[in-house]
Formats: structure tokens, C-alpha cells, sequence
């Protein structure tokens, strides 16, 4: 087990990654009173081992899936949390997936001013990218993560034991944010390279999770709350996945970054912000987890969503986030009409 620090202004939080790394739960709550926010499939797989590494603590087990990441169901658990008597000394450990870690992550900014927060991530996608950063959220209006706050957890444990129930959907999902850090730190994508045969492997997953937390954690630790633009970085893929995402739903968050990873290579290219062969090079890296991207009937309507984007700082503009050539990224602001016949690229392949 690796302990990585993450050295942010507001609250350094560490981060346990590998195996023994959920043994520490109890020692992280050190004595405090625990209330434990999961969803009901987790509380299904792993609600014996959360009693037994937090004997007596309320569970509040929320509906899973993203539809749910809502105001309602954070309300829940903030009555959850008064039906218990949860006092502001408390930890709040979030135990799940990435929406579990958006919304227990808000229940503990809001809970009486704010309150600890352990996060335990149980997906790949949640171990190698949401948990790590303090970002917490719900959806609202429509809009993805549009109400939320920056609340970095004290500790982070990311354990390998929580991969062996993941559907490879879930798999597939995690390795879209991986192979997004392949592409922005040149030594982990050359190491995505050399094991391209190993990325279904749980104990190789469990590495390379390792090294995109690392290399997370240097980004949060330089722009904590994105004002610098240094960790806008992340975010690639992420304006052509996200409105991908909302116009389409049913793929994982993970499958549309590397569709948008995808298409913005050839923005990229002709943009003149990477070359031809770079723009090559991410697409070949996406086909390592998704060999064959999909047609998208209607997608030039989803410049729609994208001008929705938080992201954006100019009307009727959408900003994007493009890889530059390894390890190396630009942002370019693009008139809605032009991105959205970049969008047209996936209709083409209909
Ligand atoms: P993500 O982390 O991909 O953002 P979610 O929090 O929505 O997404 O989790 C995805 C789905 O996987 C949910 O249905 C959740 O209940 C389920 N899940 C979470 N962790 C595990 C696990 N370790 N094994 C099996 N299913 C899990
Ligand atoms: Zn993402």
C-alpha cells in the first residue's frame, strides 16, 4: 500500500491506494463518530464489511445511479443524518462510487457548516479520478454538477478489494479517466502502452490507479478550485463527453471521455493544435479501451448541451479542451455553429 499526499491550501488530504488500504477505515475515523453514506447496491456487496470496520455506525443507503444524484435524495441524507443526532465532530465517510462521492462529499460541505469527510471509493472511476480533489456535486436544472462546493476529504482509500464485483462496464468506465491521464503524463501513457495487454488485469488496474492519483494529486495541489486553469487540464474529453452524456445518457460518464477524447482529436488537428500524427496518437490510445466509437444520430443538436457547460466563458461559445501532443494541452473557444459541425463527425460514421 502507497500513501500519496495531496497538498491542498484548504485541507492536505492523503490518500491510501492498494490493497489494505479499507483496513485503515476505523484508524482514519480514530474514534470519532462515523455516519457512513453508501448506495443500495454497495450496502448490498459490502454492508457486513462496513459494520465490521465501523461497528454501531447509521448507514444511510441512497438509490444508486447518477439519476438520483439530485436535491431530493441529498436532503435525505441530511435527515438521515438529524434522525441519528449526527454532531459537527462527526466523519462522514463516503463509501461508493462517484455519485455516492459527489453527494456524501456536499452532505459533509453543508452538514452544520461543514464536517470531516473519509471518501471510499468502490469504482475504478471513482478510485482514480472523483475522489481525489475535493470536488462534490449534485445535478439540477439539467445541468451536470452545477450545484456543489470544493470540500477536500481528510483521507482517501482506494482499495483494490472493492474492483472484483465491478460489471466490465464499470471497468470500461474507469479506464476512460485512465487513459485520459495516459494522454496528459507521458510517462503513464507510456505505460498504458506497454501493458496494453493487461488493462482488464485487476492487479495492473490497481497500479496505473495509483499513478493517475498521483499525478491528480500534483495538478489539485497547484489550482485547488480550477482559478489558475492548471487543472483545467482534467477536463479533456470531458466538453464533447458531457454533452454526449446528457443528450444520450445510458453509456458510462468514462465511454463518453473517450468518445470526446475521440472526436477532439480531429478539433485538435484542424484547429492546428496538434499534428496530424499526435492527433493519431489519441485516437489509437482511445481504441485501447474502446475499440470501435459508436455513430451518434442528431449529434450536431448536442452543441446544445455544451453550451450549458459551466466551463464556458463566452456566449454562444464553447470551450474545449484539446491534447496537444503528449502530455501537452490547449483550450480553444469555438463559435457554436463550427463546433457543432465538428460534432457532425459522429453523424458521418451513422
Ligand atoms: P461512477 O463511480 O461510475 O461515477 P456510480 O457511483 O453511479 O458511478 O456507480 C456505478 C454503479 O456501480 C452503481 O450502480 C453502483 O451502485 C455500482 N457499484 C459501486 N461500487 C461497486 C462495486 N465495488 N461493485 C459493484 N458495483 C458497484
Ligand atoms: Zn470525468
Amino acid at each position: 500500500m502507497e500513501i500519496i499526499e495531496v497538498n491542498t491550501k484548504s485541507r492536505p488530504s492523503r490518500v491510501y491506494c492498494g490493497e489494505g488500504a479499507f483496513a485503515e477505515l476505523g484508524a482514519c475515523v480514530g474514534g470519532k463518530e462515523a455516519f457512513v453514506v453508501t448506495d443500495t447496491n454497495v450496502q448490498r456487496l459490502y454492508g457486513e464489511q462496513i459494520a465490521r470496520a465501523l461497528p454501531g455506525a447509521p448507514v444511510c443507503a441512497v438509490p444508486a445511479g447518477e439519476r438520483h444524484k439530485n436535491e431530493k435524495t441529498l436532503f435525505k441524507i441530511f435527515d438521515a443524518m438529524l434522525a441519528a443526532g449526527v454532531h459537527r465532530s462527526a466523519v462522514l465517510v463516503a463509501l461508493g462510487g462517484g455519485v455516492v462521492g459527489d453527494m456524501g462529499g456536499l452532505a459533509a460541505a453543508l452538514y452544520m457548516r461543514g464536517i470531516r469527510v473519509v471518501q471510499v471509493p468502490t469504482t475504478l472511476l471513482a478510485q482514480v479520478d472523483s475522489s481525489v480533489g475535493g470536488k462534490t456535486a449534485i445535478d439540477y436544472g439539467g445541468v451536470k454538477n452545477v450545484v456543489g462546493a470544493f470540500w477536500q476529504p481528510d483521507t482517501v482509500l482506494c482499495d483494490p478489494l472493492f474492483l472484483h464485483t465491478l460489471p466490465p462496464r464499470e471497468i470500461r468506465c474507469g479506464l476512460g479517466e485512465i487513459l485520459k491521464t495516459g494522454l496528459l503524463d507521458a510517462a503513464v501513457g507510456e505505460k498504458l502502452w506497454a501493458s496494453r495487454g493487461r488493462l482488464h488485469d485487476l492487479a495492473f488496474l490497481s497500479e496505473i490507479a495509483a499513478d493517475c492519483v498521483r499525478f491528480k494529486a500534483r495538478v489539485v495541489a497547484e489550482d485547488e478550485t480550477e482559478k489558475s486553469g492548471v487543472r483545467k487540464c482534467l477536463n479533456l474529453g470531458h466538453t464533447t463527453g458531457h454533452a454526449l452524456e446528457l443528450a444520450y445518457g445510458r453509456r458510462s460518464h468514462g465511454e463518453y471521455v473517450l468518445i470526446g477524447m475521440w472526436l477532439e482529436s480531429f478539433i485538435a488537428e484542424r484547429e492546428g493544435v496538434c499534428s496530424p500524427e499526435h492527433a493519431q496518437y489519441v485516437r489509437d490510445t482511445v481504441r485501447l479501451a474502446l475499440p470501435r466509437i459508436p455513430a451518434f444520430r442528431g449529434a450536431r443538436d448536442c452543441v446544445r448541451y455544451a453550451l450549458l457547460d459551466k466551463k464556458n466563458s463566452e456566449k454562444g461559445a464553447v470551450s474545449v479542451l484539446l491534447s496537444a501532443g503528449k502530455g501537452e494541452y490547449a483550450e480553444r473557444i469555438l463559435p457554436a455553429a463550427r463546433y457543432a459541425d465538428y460534432l457532425g463527425i459522429l453523424e458521418e460514421r451513422a
